[in-house]
């Protein structure tokens, strides 16, 4: 803390100027209550002319005893003589002696460090009339204090201006009193300052010392030369009843002193000691009379708490204000805001510290910026999990540690997490995600650590497991907490996870030879591979996943021809009429027969074929080949009359010319459009609504049937269903299988089915596996029914053997 004092006191130089000009320009004579009290004292000063007059130095008692019987002719109520006179400069000795003995006269001596007379008082003053030169200069030269008293054993030493003060007053109101770390001037109560006040840190504070407030010399005191007094050149009123101190002003003399008017290396402002001498006294006699306080600081424990204060306000701000303009100002205005406080503070008399809590309030917002930078680089802020630059390393440390057990890396994927988002709007995704750290945290064991590494992905390290095992039941424990229904801003969501589970290898060399890179890839392949497999899946890594990721490059390039090598074949899922129990159309579905892997399913490479765009090409072969075939079945078996659906996805939605391209399919065929139905995803109309409603009002003018497909999983906003021309809600499978279970879908769906059936639609359900189901769906009046309960999708030969058959599904009598 040493450190401030230096600064700190330089401040203070500045609070006094900055005080001083302020009081000079606001009145002349205003740092006293009226101009008359500046006028109750005036400097005789013995100028560089006045000794170049006399042709002496020093001058002679006479020349002192003159001027002494010249002021006293106009009866001053004090004369101080800042002139040492402890040996005799004669001639006119005896006369200044006599006129030494005069009660109102005040001499001054010099007081060693002991406090031992080190100028003895001139000529047989008595003590009671003499007072000891009072500064006291701090470490850097400047005086800012005064020593005003002092007792030694049984001796009693006054300041010169102390002596002075006494003297002018001199009644039985004002008498001077002496407590242990005070001085009394009648009622009025001078503390003295202790060693820390203000911003000192630790000074020399022996004595009855005060703190001088010091103002412009010139409103100090008037002021007349030597010369002037002697030749008569002066004002007489000046002098009657008032205070006069006789002192040298002459730059030759020495006698002049660094104060806070100095400015830094400049002797402009010198102040010689009888003005100083003028400064104290005049402010004493303020205290006493006008009762001005005298500066003052805090006491230890108001300045711990104004430093304190200042510390927090700094911290306030650098909370508050993020944006680096806003809080550059910010701090630009707490820090003048503190200089104006204090300097208010000092102009009603108390010193506060400025550079202390400058530097507090300073290094709390520097502190926080760095502690909120270093957050941001290392944390998520929705979150407030780690991020993947904190995760990464934390991973390589334990990687690089010996004797570590093998390393479980859990990586958890929202399913869908953009359809959340696009269907609810960002702040109801951000939710969902915080919702989802939270049940993280609350189901992973302590030891465990979290991180947030991308939008939907979330990673678990477990760095203590003995068997992989654990790791694996931890990590369906998580799946199945992480996808329990959430409700976010009223909208009940269902979310599921996917998760991916990578090991490290447990021999240490292994260790040290991977990094923490290469395992959270391993952890993103597997969860990839979950992903693959539908919703809600776990799976752990394997070597061969590697391969796995490039046989989707592989398949890739085969898919490109599958078309022309005909490697594509349709396959057609019975849809039943739950009414009748009798066939009423299929579905197609597409297969791919593979060379050399055999029958590959949709969910494979449908989103491939997404992702290329070759879902255009083989979506209008699916089209083509579906008509053909259901317009030669509906000739063959016209009873039957089957209808055909087929699914579209969003590339081909999104495709400019889709609505011409099937009217014209349509039309070359010559199938009636009414036998078709084709199927959308949710998210596949959810997503721009008006530019969907207008290409299914134009799909509508085909006169065809259009449905959604898996109603129910991709969270439709009910609010638009009914602006949709749709003729066919399909529940989704994982609605219907659930239906038979305790807290099941069994209301879920009867709630969907009504709903189709209030928006004047018709209801198919798919998946049904069991009697019961189809039962219950029965009840429902639900429609239509497909599953494996009536029939797997199937090659068209065996499909047409079902027409063949006219198939009429019965229930078992239960
Ligand atoms: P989807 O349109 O919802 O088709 C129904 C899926 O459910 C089919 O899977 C079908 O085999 C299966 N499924 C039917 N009944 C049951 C049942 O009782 N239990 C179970 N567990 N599953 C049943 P598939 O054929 O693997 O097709 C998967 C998805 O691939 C389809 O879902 C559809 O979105 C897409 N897809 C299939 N063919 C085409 C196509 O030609 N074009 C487009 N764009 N997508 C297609
Ligand atoms: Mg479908
Ligand atoms: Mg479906």
């Amino acid at each position: 803390m040493g450190l401030f004092q230096p600064m700190e006191t330089k401040a203070f130089d500045l609070l006094t100027r900055l005080a001083a000009k302020y009081e000079h320009t606001s009145a002349p004579g205003a740092a006293f209550s009226n101009r008359s009290t500046a006028e109750r004292l005036i400097v005789v000063a013995i100028t560089e002319e006045d000794i170049q007059d006399q042709k002496q130095w020093p001058l002679s008692d006479q020349v002192f005893a003159q001027l002494l019987s010249k002021l006293q002719q106009h009866s001053p109520r004090v004369i101080g003589l800042d002139i040492y006179r402890d040996v005799p400069h004669a001639p006119g000795t005896e006369a200044l002696a006599e006129a030494l003995q005069k009660e109102n006269v005040i001499t001054i001596t010099n007081l060693d460090s002991l406090g031992e007379v080190e100028v003895p008082s001139p000529l047989q003053v008595p003590d009671s009339r003499v007072g000891f030169n009072d500064f006291v200069v701090d470490p850097d030269g400047v005086i800012r204090r005064n020593f005003m008293f002092a007792a030694l054993g049984d001796r009693e030493l006054y300041s010169f201006s102390l002596r002075l003060v006494d003297q002018f007053l001199k009644s039985p109101a004002h008498q001077l009193t002496a407590e242990a770390d005070a001085l009394r001037i009648g009622t009025l109560r001078l503390s003295s300052i202790t060693p820390d006040m203000g911003g000192y840190q630790k000074i020399d504070a022996d004595g009855y010392q005060t703190l001088g407030r010091y103002i412009l010399p010139e409103n100090v005191a008037r002021q007349v030369s030597l010369s002037q007094v002697l030749d008569g050149d002066f004002d007489p009123t000046w002098i009657t009843g008032n205070i006069v101190v006789i002192g040298t002003t002459a730059p030759s003399q020495k006698d002049l002193y660094y104060t806070p008017f100095s400015a830094e290396g400049s002797n402009d402002l010198l102040m010689s000691g009888v003005v100083l001498h003028a400064q104290m006294t005049q402010q004493l006699l303020s205290a006493v009379l006008e009762g001005r306080a005298l500066l003052r600081g805090f006491p230890q424990w108001g300045e711990f708490a104004w430093v304190w204060c200042w510390g927090m306000v700094g911290g306030l701000i650098a909370w508050r204000f993020t944006h680096p303009g806003t809080l550059a100002i910010a701090t630009g205005a707490g820090l003048l805001g503190l200089t104006t406080i204090a300097l208010g503070l000092f102009s009603v008399s108390v010193w506060a510290p400025v550079v202390l809590p400058m530097a507090t309030f300073s290094t709390t917002v520097a502190t926080i910026i760095v502690y909120r930078e270093f957050r941001k680089s290392f944390y998520d802020s929705l979150t407030g999990l780690p991020n993947r630059a904190l995760l990464t390393q934390e991973l390589q440390r334990m990687l690089r540690k010996p004797n570590q057990s093998p390393i479980s890396v859990i990586l958890l994927d929202i399913d869908r997490f953009k359809v959340f988002n696009e269907n609810f709007g960002l702040r109801v995704g951000d939710q969902l995600l915080q919702m989802m750290a939270r049940r993280l945290r609350q189901n992973v064991p302590a030891k465990a650590k979290i991180a947030r590494i991308a939008g939907d992905e979330f990673v678990v390290l477990l760095g203590w497991l003995s068997r992989r095992e654990e790791a694996l039941s931890l990590a369906e424990k998580l799946n199945q907490k992480m996808a329990e229904p959430i409700e976010i801003r009223g909208q009940k969501l269902f979310p599921t996870i996917s998760t991916g589970i990578a090991f490290s290898p447990s021999s240490t060399d292994a260790h040290h030879a991977l990094n923490a890179g290469d395992l959270l890839r391993d952890a993103q392949t597997a969860m990839s591979r979950a992903k693959s497999q539908g919703r809600g899946h776990c799976e752990i890594f394997v070597q061969d996943m590697r391969a796995h990721l490039s046989t989707r490059l592989g398949l890739e390039a085969d898919l490109r021809e599958a078309l022309q090598k005909q490697e594509l074949l349709l396959y057609y899922q019975p849809i039943v009429c739950l009414k009748t129990m009798k066939l009423a159309g299929f579905e197609a579905l597409i297969r791919w027969q593979h060379p050399e892997r055999g029958m590959i399913s949709p969910a494979q490479f449908i989103p491939i074929a997404e992702d290329t765009g070759l879902i255009i090409p083989i979506g209008q072969w699916v089209l083509e080949v579906a008509c053909l075939q259901t317009k030669k079945w509906q000739q063959q078996f016209p009873v039957a009359s089957p209808f055909i659906s087929v699914n579209l996805s969003g590339r081909q939605f999104a495709q400019k010319d889709l609505v011409e391209q099937i009217g014209q399919t349509l039309t070359e065929i010559g199938f009636d459009p009414a036998k078709l139905k084709l199927e959308l995803t949710e998210s596949v109309v959810m997503d721009d609504v008006e530019a969907s409603i207008d290409v299914l009002l134009r799909l509508k003018a085909l006169r065809l049937q259009l449905g959604i497909d898996d109603f129910g999983t991709g969270y439709s906003s009910l609010s638009y269903l009914h602006r949709f021309p749709i003729d066919t809600l399909k529940v989704d499978r994982s609605f219907v299988m659930e239906m038979e279970s305790p807290n099941g879908t069994a209301e879920l769906v009867k709630t969907i089915v009504s709903l189709g059936h209030n928006l004047g639609m018709t209801v198919v359900a798919e998946g049904i596996e069991t009697e019961s189901q189809s039962r219950q769906l029965q009840a429902l009046q639900c429609e239509y029914g497909q599953g494996y309960l009536f029939a797997r999708p199937l090659p068209p030969e065996a499909a047409e053997s079902l027409l063949h058959n006219a198939s009429v599904w019965n229930h078992n009598a239960a």
